[in-house]
């Protein structure tokens, strides 16, 4: 067989909303599992609605999802002589002809078929009258108008039209721009695709686009309808599901495989295994097992799924992304303690780069706000001998490391008879300003003596007061 060659044809009329990204990914993770092609090729006809900021938009979630291709980026708007040469060949053919009825005139002759309950396509007019090119007129594609015309889709099995319910359609305009169903097809051709992936919501127009394919004797791709994203109504994904746009998840603080991840299982399956890395996908990643029923888009298993990938992920990686969301927040982020040895605290307990962001806003804040409730229960006149008797160790101990840190609290807890849990809370609130953060020794490491240090003596200032102000 030939390589695999696939495509991606958005149109350039807004974001990259999630259903358009898992069609680009089932496409090219069915190339890059063969080891075929992938195009890209921008649908910009549509003059009218079609944007540079949309297809600005539609680049940069691609490459954030890591959606890479091999050909293109095509602009059907720049093949307009391509097209004009196929079409030449249909007409010369006589597989095509040029119709000079009115919008007004078909408009009224489908009021009437509609009225007396008749058939509505076009009713072939002109198609026997051999009208030369004029300004207004269009060409429209011979339908043979008997027999029937199928799709063998490897998601839904076998389709079939009656071609007379297709009828004589329009493939070029009078302004000489094809339609969507002409253009696609001569670009398929041309660029060699030989595997569709596409939402099901295209399945009416695959028979006009197998009638072309024959009327030019080339060689059918193999085709797969996936079903469209629903929400979780059960209706089809929309704004009021949530978000739509890719990027929105990555400001959200989503991790590019984790969405990957989601999406891909929103319609294909690989027996009852959930998480996949991009590589699992990769080399799993088959036509056989895409889903017959529709995916429902369940935000929360979503963000259940960034959960493991930020766990999974390597925390230089991770650095990198979160460092625009530390900023966001107002972290001078090369001021504060190494960003790998931050990440490395909270990548087992953050479930979007954005908590993380917020989970880490101890480590770069100056001065800690005590959490009322938990200075109240933790920073008492009680430990304040213990703080006392730990800061100085800790002065003693020079550079932290976890061993000398552990010694530390060992010397505190025989000097005190205390348990660590006892002095652990209220290090914890001194140094986080709450009773929940990783793991105290961590960030004692790698918050380091110079901030520990300062942190220690206002919680041990704050409790001399409370203290002073007791006994008045
Ligand atoms: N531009 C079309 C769309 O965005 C492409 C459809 C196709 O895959 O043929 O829906």
């Amino acid at each position: 067989m030939d390589p695999v060659v696939t495509r991606f044809p958005p149109s350039p009329t807004g974001y990259l909303h999630v259903g358009g990204a898992r069609t680009a990914l089932f496409n090219w993770l069915y190339a890059r599992h063969s080891g075929g092609r992938f195009v890209l090729r921008i649908e910009d006809t549509d003059t009218a609605r079609s944007t540079q900021a949309a297809v600005d938009a539609i680049f940069e979630a691609l490459e954030w999802l890591g959606i890479d291709w091999d050909d293109g980026p095509y602009y059907q708007s720049r093949r307009l002589d391509i097209y004009q040469s196929y079409i030449d060949r249909l007409l010369a053919a006589g597989q095509a002809y040029y119709c000079t009825c009115t919008p007004e005139e078909l408009a009224e002759k489908r009021q009437k078929a509609l009225a007396a309950g008749l058939d509505v396509r076009y009713d072939g007019t002109c198609r026997e009258r051999g009208l030369p090119r004029t300004p207004d007129a269009v060409v429209r594609f011979k339908t043979p108008p008997d027999g029937t015309t199928t799709i063998h889709d490897v998601v839904k099995g076998d389709i079939t039209f009656e071609n007379r319910e297709i009828g004589d359609f329009v493939i070029q305009r009078s302004d000489g721009v094809p339609t969507y169903n002409f253009a696609v097809v001569i670009d398929d051709i041309t660029m060699g695709i030989n595997t569709i992936i596409r939402g099901d919501d295209h399945v009416s127009n695959t028979p006009k686009q197998i009638l072309i394919y024959q009327a030019l004797g080339e060689e059918l791709p193999v085709y797969g309808h996936v079903p469209m994203v629903l929400g979780q109504d059960r209706t089809k994904l929309s704004k009021r599901h949530g978000a739509m746009s890719v990027t929105a998840y990555r400001d959200m603080g989503y991790l590019p495989e984790a969405l990957i991840n989601y999406l891909v299982r929103l319609g294909w399956s690989c027996g009852d295994q959930e998480f996949f890395t991009r590589e699992e996908l990769i080399e799993k990643f088959s036509l056989e097992n895409l889903g017959k029923s529709a995916g429902v888009f369940d935000p929360e298993k979503l963000l259940a799924l960034n959960f493991d990938h930020i766990k999974a992920a390597d925390p230089a990686r991770l650095a990198g992304l979160l460092r625009p969301f530390l900023e966001q927040e107002g972290y001078d982020v090369d001021a504060g303690p190494d960003l790998e040895k931050i990440i490395a605290t909270l990548n087992q307990r953050s479930k979007t780069l954005k908590d993380m962001a917020r989970d880490a806003a101890f480590y770069y804040q100056g001065e800690i706000e005590f959490d009322p409730a938990a200075a109240k229960k933790f920073l008492r006149p009680a430990v304040l001998e213990a703080l006392r008797l730990l800061r100085d160790e800790l002065q003693r101990l020079g550079e932290f490391s976890e061993k000398g840190l552990e010694g530390v609290f060992v010397a505190v807890m025989e000097k005190t008879g205390f348990k660590l849990g006892k002095i652990a809370q209220p290090v914890r609130v001194a140094l986080t300003g709450k009773t929940a953060s990783p793991g105290i020794f961590e960030i004692m490491d790698v918050l380091g003596p110079q901030r520990v240090l300062p942190r220690l003596e206002r919680a041990i200032a704050f409790i001399e007061q409370r203290a002073a102000a007791a006994d008045k």
